[in-house]
């Protein structure tokens, strides 16, 4: 017979402490309880065989529920938290439009926040009535907010009691009214209660004491003097019961003090930044790999699963490591669950076009002229009316296996698509449906990941119905309705991932306890997400919090939730047996990070401040062949250090295409011939063929000719420049505008119209400048003959406009861009301009223009991005510099006519005969720079196929 007696235990959170903790309870038969069902889960997995015999690990509520069986009080179904989440978005509708949560009654994540929130409160015994009461002491908003909060809570709790649901919290409340009286049905209860503050559960641990039971209370702790795990004093003085403290010591109990002589040794401490989040995870499983046998007594701790388990998972396969890392993420990552959803909204559409973009879908998996079928036949259908839905059933009929899916689909909608029925029937439905289409691409071999994973996609996809089915009972929906919840629903649904290798790596949280591992790797030790920032609860702000404290309620407000932030990192660094080595990325979003504060603290409080940190950074993206653990690793590093020969540069050989290419006895511009000399290639793309980049085609420079386009210098005046301008920019912007997001228009609208007010200003600028605007020699096409030693080659130049006095020839024209005119520096001999693409083109268009002797040729060249500019060619040093008043910059080439001619010849001939080649041969350099056609051309500097061959 059990001796009635309660007491708290102090024990530092390690499976060894709570080994021995278990391994000193006097015999006969022990439950192991408490409200942390992972806690209880390690709990677990720490007992032996005989242990398992003689004790009995049982979560919180079940274990409550048995005992009010036991003494005769019927215990209640407990709500799922779906269920009460259900429950508060039916309070949520009873909200007024001028009620202070009116704006968020209509998001069902508010809901998931309130449910939380609830239970919250009703773990601290705080039920309605004592928030009532607590808002008849404030005053202003908050009163109206927790009168709300407690009507809100109110209306879900009735709705849970109509369906015959209680709370977890609950069966502890009604045990509290049982006498006391005798259990004999166990010998002792041990209540796990680590960090949490459950005031219920405190309380009921003390009735069970009156019901004659030997219950001992572990709560996490290290010594009084700590400021570690702060609760657990609270807790004591709460229920009166002084803290029993672990006699063993350990090497951490000095974190966040300003002490630095660990009282036992720590385990072996390292220090490992990496590049980013992946170097992380790749660098510690390579380090674990060095184990001869890496798993389960190995651990990777990571401040959010969700981030970092992609991420590990991926390294480890690459690896061959074993690795388990169990977690939850949105349901609507899984294929079978977004493939659902997009399914169902597309037969809710009146007509059928939305099902080609389910067949896009690669769950689906149809070929590019399956999918093009099922695109053609929904658009030529679209607007046939109702019959649309039938003659596409009828179409789906005759397809082959790979539209199963669509012809099952259709034939549900047309049984199911106009009626009303109860979430239940819904749900019975779907799941009909589902298992129709879910195996689009046949039925996948025994044992394939992807069953289970749908497996578990199809339970998380009839959760919610289930659960609102519940409350809303027999409340009629029409389909278009259940689209409409099934998007809320599933949106802020998880599914859980499963362990991938029972025995392998463990991946586990930060905070995460009582795990049995012996060498962890702690990743992600950043600034802001260990520790993460002080944050106020939305639901229940410090105000409330505080109120709530003043009438005796006890609840956290958000500093002590900050500070339990060191709690967690102690939990995380206790983990370690023998080896702990601290992470963090030196990237993070391309941005720079700073490491946790944390790290600082643990290497004072083992007495290592000085330690120095191993840097993997962007260099160690391999590692040397004396690190690599694995066979494939081993290979890609072998593979790299074979001596690598330069990529052969793509080129056309086809003498039918090369044909095509050159420009014959077609004339040639001087960009042209310019291009051609730096790359010849982008000389043919650009040029010759123009083709442009996405990027380039819908941005302003599509509007750059227009100048050109109108004629801008012979327009007689300023009014009829700026109407033929914005007539020609119409025309053009409503060809480009439908392949233009929203976005985009929008910039280029604003951008747009600053570039036709500068052209027009400018040339109203210029009319007071040069006399001979509208009188000058219109529209000379240029044609020169250049003589080379085999060929001529015909020089083409268009200019809008020329000029003549006695001693200058202007000639005007317009260029998509220029560079800024301190890019310009030339001087006569063979040496190249900054940019010589650009420069060789003006230097080959002014050599060839028709001047007279002693005559300076001036080019005048209106631009999108750079303004106006005039290019001076006189050896005579002529001023140069910004006349203001015209807006134009003046440009002076310090050069004869004779030299300029004899290296301009020299070049275009050069670049007509890599044009006359017809190879189209990528040259790269550092012009590449400013090109954007690398991903085309392969031959790119600085990503091209040389570039990732190692030999640039
Ligand atoms: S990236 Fe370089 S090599 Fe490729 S087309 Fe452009 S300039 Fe030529």
């Amino acid at each position: 017979m059990a001796t009635a007696r309660g007491t708290l235990f102090g024990l530092p959170p390690t499976a060894p402490h709570l080994r021995d903790f278990l391994a000193a309870l006097p015999g006969g038969r022990w439950v192991i309880t408490g409200p942390d069902d992972p806690r209880l889960k390690s709990a677990r997995d720490l007992l032996d065989e005989d242990q398992l015999e003689r004790m009995e690990t049982v979560p919180l509520g079940e274990f409550a529920g048995r005992l009010l069986t036991a003494c005769g009080v019927p215990a209640g179904r407990i709500a799922t938290k779906g269920q009460l989440c259900a429950a508060f978005v039916d309070a949520q509708r009873t909200l007024g439009p001028d009620h202070l949560f009116a704006a968020s009654a209509h998001h069902v994540g508010f809901a998931v926040e309130l449910a939380d929130c609830w239970s919250d409160l009703r773990q601290a015994d705080i039920g309605v009535d004592q928030l009532m009461a607590v808002a008849e002491t404030m005053s202003g908003p908050w009163r109206e907010w927790t009168q709300g909060l407690a009507s809100l809570g109110a209306h879900a709790e009735a709705l849970l009691k109509d369906q015959s649901r209680l709370l977890g919290s609950d069966r502890l409340r009604q045990s509290l009214t049982i006498l006391p009286q005798p259990l004999p049905m166990f010998d002792g209860v041990v209540v796990l209660m680590g960090t949490s503050e459950h005031l219920l559960a405190e309380r009921w641990a003390k009735w069970l004491v009156t019901m004659g039971l030997d219950v001992r209370v572990v709560v996490d702790a290290v010594s009084a003097e700590s400021p570690l795990f702060e609760p657990h004093r609270r807790v004591s003085e709460r229920m009166g019961w002084p803290v029993v403290y672990s006699e063993k010591p350990v090497w951490w109990a000095n974190l966040f003090t300003e002490k630095s002589e660990p009282p036992v040794p720590p385990p072996a401490l390292a220090l490992h930044p990496a590049f980013d989040a992946l170097a992380e995870c790749e660098w510690a499983l390579r380090e674990a790999m060095a184990d001869p046998a890496p798993g389960r007594h190995q651990a990777l701790v990571v401040p959010d699963v969700k981030e970092y388990a992609p991420l590990a998972i991926v390294s480890a396969s690459r690896f061959g490591v074993p690795i388990r890392a169990h977690y939850s993420a949105p349901l609507l990552t899984n294929g079978l669950a977004r493939f659902c959803l997009e399914l169902l909204e597309a037969l809710n559409e009146p007509d059928p076009r939305s099902l080609a973009r389910v067949g896009q879908l690669s769950y689906v998996g149809l070929d590019a002229s399956e999918w093009g079928e099922l695109d053609n036949i929904t658009r030529q259908l679209a607007f046939e009316g109702n019959g649309a839905w039938g003659d596409l059933a009828v179409w789906a009929r005759d397809q082959s296996e790979r539209m199963v899916w669509l012809q099952c689909a259709l034939e549900w909608r047309a049984l199911y698509g106009h009626q009303s029925l109860t979430l239940i029937q819904w749900r019975d439905h779907l799941r009909t449906l589902i298992g129709d289409v879910m195996h689009v691409n046949g039925t996948p071999d025994p044992g394939d990941p992807t069953e289970g994973r749908d497996d578990r996609a199809i339970t998380a996809l009839q959760r919610p119905l289930a659960d609102y089915a519940t409350i809303f009972g027999a409340q009629l929906v029409s389909f278009a309705q259940l689209v409409i919840y099934l998007r809320q629903w599933w949106t802020n649904e998880m599914v859980t991932v499963p362990a991938q290798s029972e025995n392998g790596v463990q991946l586990l949280v930060a905070g995460s306890s009582l795990k049995d591992v012996r060498q962890v790797w702690v990743l992600g030790a950043l600034e802001s997400k260990i520790p993460v920032r002080r944050r106020e609860n939305t639901i229940l702000p410090d105000a409330i919090v505080q109120a709530l404290r003043d009438q005796g309620h006890w609840l956290p407000n958000s500093t002590e939730t900050a500070l339990a932030e060191r709690d967690r990192w102690a939990r995380t660094v206790a983990l370690a047996q023998d080896s702990l080595t601290l992470m963090y990325p030196l990237v993070d979003d391309d941005r720079e990070t700073i490491e946790s504060g944390y790290i600082r603290a643990t290497l004072r409080a083992a007495g290592q401040e000085d330690l120095a940190a191993k840097v993997y950074d962007r260099s160690w993206t391999l590692p040397p062949p004396d690190m690599c653990r694995s066979r494939a690793e081993r290979d890609i590093v072998e593979a790299w250090a074979q001596p690598t020969r330069p990529p052969e540069v793509a080129e056309v050989i086809q003498v039918g295409v090369q044909e095509q290419i050159r420009p014959g006895d077609q004339p040639v511009t001087p960009a042209q011939l310019s291009m051609a000399r730096l790359c010849g290639f982008r000389a043919v793309v650009e040029q010759r063929l123009r083709l442009y980049p996405a990027s380039e085609r819908l941005s302003l420079m599509r509007f750059a000719s227009l100048p050109m386009n109108v004629r801008l210098p012979q327009l007689p005046d300023g009014k009829e420049a700026r109407a033929a301008l914005r007539q020609a920019y119409n025309e053009r912007w409503n060809a480009i505008a439908p392949f233009l997001s929203e976005t985009e228009r929008r910039v280029i609208e604003v951008a747009s119209k600053k570039l036709l007010t500068g052209w027009a200003h400018r040339e109203h600028l210029a009319r007071t400048y040069h006399e001979w605007r509208g009188k000058g020699e219109a529209n000379p096409v240029i044609l020169t003959p250049i003589e080379g030693d085999d060929r001529t080659v015909r020089l083409q130049a268009d200019v809008l406009e020329v000029e003549r006095t006695n001693h200058t020839v202007t000639f005007f024209t317009s260029m998509v861009s220029l560079p800024d005119a301190k890019k310009w520096e030339w001087t006569p001999g063979p040496s190249e301009a900054q940019d010589p693409y650009r420069f060789w083109e003006i230097m080959i268009l002014m050599s060839q223009l028709p001047v007279g002797e002693g005559q300076v040729p001036i080019l005048e060249v209106e631009t999108v991005l750079n303004g106006r500019q005039r290019h001076i060619l006189n050896d005579r040093g002529l001023r140069a510099g910004m006349d203001t008043k015209h807006q134009m910059v003046e440009i002076v080439h310090a050069a004869t006519l004779s030299l300029t001619r004899q290296y301009a010849r020299h070049r275009a001939l050069e670049g007509f005969r890599i044009l006359d080649s017809g190879t189209a041969r990528p040259q790269p350099g550092p012009h590449c720079e400013q090109c954007r056609y690398g991903e085309l051309c392969r031959a790119h500097a600085e990503f091209g196929d040389a570039a990732t061959e190692g030999t640039t």
